[in-house]
C-alpha cells in the first residue's frame, strides 16, 4: 500500500460565495432555529468591555430577548445611566447576534426599573473576585439600610482589613480600596 504523504495537497477552489453575509442574504439565515437557550448562551459570549472575565448575561445587562414580528428584540439595561461602555455594549450583541445568522437584531435600551447590582449572577461575581475586583456585598436594599458601614473584604487574601482609597476606581462604577493585611489596591464594585 503507498502512502500518499508526499503528494501535495489540492488546492481548494475559491469560494463562489463571499462567507460575509450580503443585502441578498434572507432573513434570520438559519438564526431563527436558535432555541432561547442557545441564545442566551450566545450572548454569554459578548464580554463586559470594563471587565472582559465577565459576559453582560452574567453582569444583568441584558434584560430580555423575544422574537416580534420575525425581528430578534433584546433589551439591554446599563449598570448606570451615562457609562461610556453601553454602546460599545450594544454593538457588540448586535455582532454576535449577526454572526449566528440573525439578521437585523434590534437592541433597545431600557432604563426603567435601573440596573442594580443585585442582577450580578454568583457566577459573575465570582469571576469578578477571581479577576481582582471585590464583587458587590449584600443587595442594593440593604445597602439603603445599612447605609456604607459594611466591610469590604480584599479578593486577593480575603480579609476584611480594608479600607476606602477613593470613592472612584478604574471607572466610575467601582471604588478605589486597599487591603491594610497584603497591601493589594482593588476596584470594589460599588453597590447600587
Ligand atoms: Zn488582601
Amino acid at each position: 500500500m503507498q502512502k500518499s504523504g508526499n503528494q501535495p495537497r489540492p488546492i481548494p477552489a475559491p469560494l463562489e460565495q463571499p462567507i460575509i453575509a450580503s443585502d441578498r442574504v434572507p432573513a434570520n439565515v438559519g438564526g431563527e432555529q436558535l432555541t432561547e437557550t442557545q441564545l442566551w448562551q450566545l450572548l454569554d459570549e459578548v464580554k463586559d468591555p470594563e471587565v472582559p472575565v465577565v459576559s453582560v448575561v452574567e453582569l444583568g445587562i441584558v434584560r430580555s430577548i423575544q422574537w416580534l414580528d420575525n425581528q430578534l428584540q433584546v433589551a439591554v439595561t446599563p449598570t448606570y445611566s451615562g457609562c461610556p461602555a453601553t454602546e460599545l455594549i450594544e454593538q457588540q450583541i448586535a455582532a454576535a447576534l449577526m454572526q449566528a445568522g440573525i439578521r437585523d437584531p434590534q437592541v433597545t435600551r431600557v432604563l426603567n426599573p435601573a440596573w442594580t447590582t443585585d442582577w450580578i449572577s454568583d457566577s459573575g461575581r465570582e469571576k469578578l473576585r477571581a479577576y481582582g475586583i471585590a464583587p458587590p456585598q449584600g443587595s442594593a436594599s440593604k445597602m439603603t439600610l445599612l447605609g456604607h458601614a459594611e466591610q469590604i473584604s480584599c479578593p486577593h487574601c480575603g480579609s476584611s482589613h480594608t479600607e476606602q482609597v477613593s470613592e472612584f476606581g478604574s471607572t466610575a462604577c467601582k471604588a478605589l480600596y486597599r487591603c491594610i493585611d497584603c497591601l493589594e489596591p482593588f476596584d470594589y464594585f460599588k453597590c447600587i
